[in-house]
């Protein structure tokens, strides 16, 4: 069977099958089926997109107002709804997550760019009183041509939450979306100019990212980079944009605790902690993959986990009931069990899963890793796989420390019977979010982003529209009274 679907890149408002990075055969994760053929951007295919960009904001797209980008963001929204089912089955079969996983993730596309529709409305600057003669405002003008690069594990909601605020903020977008993961953002693009919005607004390209994606970051005509990917990868891209002060935000990787008091409702903490590290096989910024437990009630936490991840539904990711896909890849399945082994070979046991099934497909189970203390490489580092580490601790204080103990600063879930304990705690944790007693993460007006090494800006919320606008300020003198400071 040979690879049906061709995925090129979006520029000036057409789809061009002809690259100059070459094209690479992608096949489906979940099966090892092809799945398609991306046409990968070379530094000229980055300049054209940057040329495009440039010209609608100098054009068209710079001169539509904030009603009609409100219009037309709500129109992309209704697309996506229209388009659902393609959309659907492209990410699901691309990244290998299940469907049911994949609905949620196209909804919250449409929701999210239903907000910024909306959130247009707060954009505006101040006006102060300074005196009879003289009158000062300030305008919010959007910051100009913007870089946002996204990873492959949400392919169209990271490209959503970016391409919402900026062109909310009136600004015009080069996306670079991971080789691995084209077909979303794609489709999105070829909506949205089907829904109206200016040819060069909105450009994608699929890159690799140390070769072209570095030239898009330090291409004179980007003003801003907005990127989500790994601590490493961040680091890269501040240097690069360093050498022409671009404005960066990052949203980064995680480590992000999950800590569990005895006075909890285990009846929901023990099935929202199993969601909250094995939605999506563990490939979430977010994944709650360190469970800090409190002693008395370590060994019964780990009894009822392990029932819990053997009962969820793995398999084909096309399957309505199917509960969790694949991993993205052969290699990246390598990577987490390399990861599992050496927590092994460090002394600790997996008491559920652990091991690579037969068969075809990027499959790894639900991996529950116990008796190794924070400092362990598992504890650590980011697996980005279907793999927690559960650890206990002595009190609210152990907990909070151990919770902190790490580079990361993305997410916490705290789960306590005690609301004032639930308050403090939140308040303790060095993350960008926290949850209390709930697992779920993500909602449109909730701004989410890291601290430390997570990475700093704000997605999701009103705060994300600020990074895409600059301040300009104005001053006027009103009077009618020679001005000669000097006295010349
Ligand atoms: P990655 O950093 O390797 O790649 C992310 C993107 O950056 C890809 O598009 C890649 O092609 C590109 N890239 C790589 N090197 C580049 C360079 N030098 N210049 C420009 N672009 C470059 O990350 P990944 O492994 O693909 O994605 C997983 C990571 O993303 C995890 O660390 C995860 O935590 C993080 N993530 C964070 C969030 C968040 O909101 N904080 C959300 C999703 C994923």
């Amino acid at each position: 069977m040979t690879a049906t679907r061709s995925f090129g890149l979006f520029i000036n408002g057409e789809t061009l099958d002809g690259s100059a990075g070459g094209t690479r055969d992608l096949v489906e994760p979940a099966s090892g089926a092809p799945f398609g053929t991306v046409h990968l951007a070379g530094n000229s295919d980055v300049d054209a997109a940057v040329t495009a960009a440039r010209a609608a904001l100098d054009g068209a797209w710079g001169k539509t107002g904030g009603t009609e980008r409100s219009r037309l963001l709500h129109a992309l929204a209704d697309a996506i709804g229209k388009n659902r089912n393609e959309l659907v089955e492209l990410e699901a079969r691309n990244v290998g997550k299940a469907v049911s996983s994949v609905k949620l993730e196209v909804g919250g596309a449409a929701e999210c760019f239903r907000f910024y529709a909306s959130a247009i409305g707060t954009i505006g600057g101040r006006s102060n009183a300074m005196g009879a003669s003289l009158l000062t405002y300030s305008l919010k003008e959007p910051v100009g041509v913007v870089a946002q690069i996204v990873p492959w594990n949400y392919p169209l909601l990271m490209a959503v939450w970016k391409l919402a605020p900026a062109l909310a903020a009136g600004c015009s977008v080069v996306l670079k979306s991971d080789p691995q993961t084209p077909a979303t953002a794609l489709r999105l693009a070829q909506l949205a100019t089907e829904v109206g919005f200016p040819a060069g607004a909105i450009n994608v390209i699929s890159a690799d990212g140390p070769t072209t994606g570095s030239y898009l970051v330090g291409h004179p005509g980007i003003d801003k980079v907005a990127f989500t990917g790994s601590t490493r990868t961040g680091v890269e891209i501040m240097k690069l944009a360093a050498e022409s002060i671009k404005r960066v935000t990052l949203e980064l990787g995680g480590k992000s605790p999950n800590v569990l008091f005895a006075d909890a409702d285990l009846a929901s903490a023990i099935p929202a902690s199993a969601w909250a590290i094995f939605y999506a096989s563990g490939q979430s910024c977010e994944a709650r993959s360190r469970l800090l437990v409190e002693k008395s009630i370590y060994d019964e936490v780990v009894a009822k986990l392990t029932e819990a991840a053997a009962k969820i539904v793995q398999g084909d990711p096309l399957v309505a009931e199917t509960q969790v896909g694949s991993l993205i890849s052969l290699a990246q399945r390598e990577r987490v069990h390399g990861f599992v082994q050496r927590a092994i070979a460090a002394g600790g046991t997996a008491v559920s899963g652990g091991a690579i099934p037969d068969g075809p497909g990027a499959f790894y189970p639900p991996t529950i890793i116990t008796g190794l203390d924070n400092a362990a490489e598992i504890a650590q580092e980011e697996v980005f796989g279907p793999v927690v580490t559960v650890i206990p601790f002595e009190d609210e204080a152990d907990a909070i420390r151990i919770a902190n103990d790490t580079r990361y600063g993305l997410f916490a879930t705290v789960w306590t019977g005690d609301p004032a304990r639930a308050l403090r705690v939140a308040g303790r944790i060095k993350s960008g979010m926290v949850g209390v007693n709930m697992p779920y993460t993500a909602f449109p007006g909730i701004p989410f982003g890291g601290y430390k090494q997570s990475g700093f800006g704000r997605e999701l919320s009103v705060d994300a529209i600020d990074a895409y606008l600059e301040t300009k300020g104005i001053l006027v003198n009103t009077g009618n009274r020679p001005i000669n400071p000097f006295g010349l």
